[in-house]
Formats: structure tokens, sequence, C-alpha cells
């Protein structure tokens, strides 16, 4: 099964959305193997960052900790230098990011520059009171209860308008995330096969 899929999808491009909590990052790991391309977890990246200490990490550990948004311009730089890392070539499953209708741009024009353009945007589905339980579970540092309705907000307003910007774009496929992790990895997968 495994193997007939990601013959179906080929090099696979796909933005995966969804609320924190949502089990995204699960999910772009599992779908990252059976696809055999790589997994970029822009928050991961940033956490590394800050964990490093270096110039970017020092300017955004802030941000991080307040459940903001990093800036576009941070943002579109991290993204375009990752990108054109040669692993990339097979196939990629972005997590975390575009974030904003800017980045989702930014993202657009990397893809033209290179000849390319995105497989599918899967949006994970979870009812918010679901989602809090959830983060509260992970026990994050980022994810401390009072940062936890900011996040939400966040991406309430900036983010979830990607949904339509992808839909206008042909592109996107909602997965219901309120099941078991199983479920939800098979109705990506189900769902990926047919979208190509
Ligand atoms: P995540 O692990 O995807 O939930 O990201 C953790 C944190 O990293 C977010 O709350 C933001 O502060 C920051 N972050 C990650 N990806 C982005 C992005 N695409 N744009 C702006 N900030 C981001």
């Amino acid at each position: 099964m495994d193997a007939e899929a990601r013959k179906m999808v080929g090099n696979l491009r796909l933005v995966l959305l969804g609320p924190p909590g949502s089990g995204k990052g699960t999910q772009a790991e599992r779908l990252a193997k059976t696809f055999q391309v790589s997994w970029i977890s822009t928050g991961e990246m940033l956490r590394q960052a800050v964990v490093a200490d270096g110039e970017l990490g020092q300017r955004i550990a802030g941000i991080l900790r307040s459940g903001n948004l990093v800036d576009d311009a941070t943002m579109a730089e991290v993204v375009s230098e990752r990108l054109t890392q040669p692993d990339v070539e097979a196939g990629f499953i972005l997590d975390g990011f575009p974030r904003t209708i800017s980045q989702a741009d930014t993202l657009s024009r990397i893809l033209r520059e290179a000849g390319e353009t995105l497989t599918c945007v899967l949006s994970i589905d979870v009812p918010e009171k679901e989602l809090v339980k959830r983060i509260l579970g992970r026990n994050r540092a980022d994810d401390r209860e009072i940062v936890i309705q900011n996040r939400l907000a966040v991406y309430r307003e900036k983010t979830e308008p990607l949904i339509e910007y992808y839909k206008g774009f042909g592109l996107l496929q909602s997965i219901n995330g309120d099941q078991p992790m199983d479920a939800v990895t098979e109705e990506m997968t189900a769902k990926l096969a047919v979208a190509v």
C-alpha cells in the first residue's frame, strides 16, 4: 500500500495546514516516511535556532514564547534557504509554513522560480475544545496555558484565511482530525492518492 501510494503521488510537494494541536507534526512525519520526502517543520527549525543562540535565535526567542508569529521577511529567508537544499528536490512536506497570505505568496514565487507547483494542501480540522486539551498535554515551553489562547487566536486571524486562498487554486482538501491518529493518516494518504 505504501509503495503503491508513493508511486501514484510521485515527487510530493505538500503543505499541511492545521491549528496548533491538530496533529500536523505527527502526520507530517508519518507522511514524509511513507512518501520518502523531506519533512520541513519551520517551528522545529526556529526552536533549533533559539537553542543555537545565534543572531536569529536571539531575535526570535521572545516571539516564540509569546505564541506570536515571526515576521514574514525572516520566514521568507529561512524557508528560501531550506527549499534550495538538495534533499528537497525529491519532494517535501511543509509543516507550519505558510502561516500568512504573504508567506503563501512567497512559497508560490519560490516554486514558480524552480518550475514547480504544489501537489496539494491538506487542512486538518479539529474542534477547538479538543485542541486546548491536546496542547496542554504536550507540556512544551510555548504551550503554557496563557499562551495557548493566543496561538489559537493567531491561527484563526492569520493562518485560517489560507484555507480559502488554497481553495481558490483548487489545491485544498479537508481532513477530519478528530479521530484516532492512524485513521487521520489513512484519510490523508487516500486523499493524496486522488489529488494527483
Ligand atoms: P509550530 O511548532 O509550527 O507550532 O511553531 C512554533 C512557533 O514558531 C510558532 O508559534 C511561531 O512563533 C513560530 N513559527 C513557526 N512557523 C512559523 C511561520 N511560518 N511564520 C511565523 N512564525 C512561525
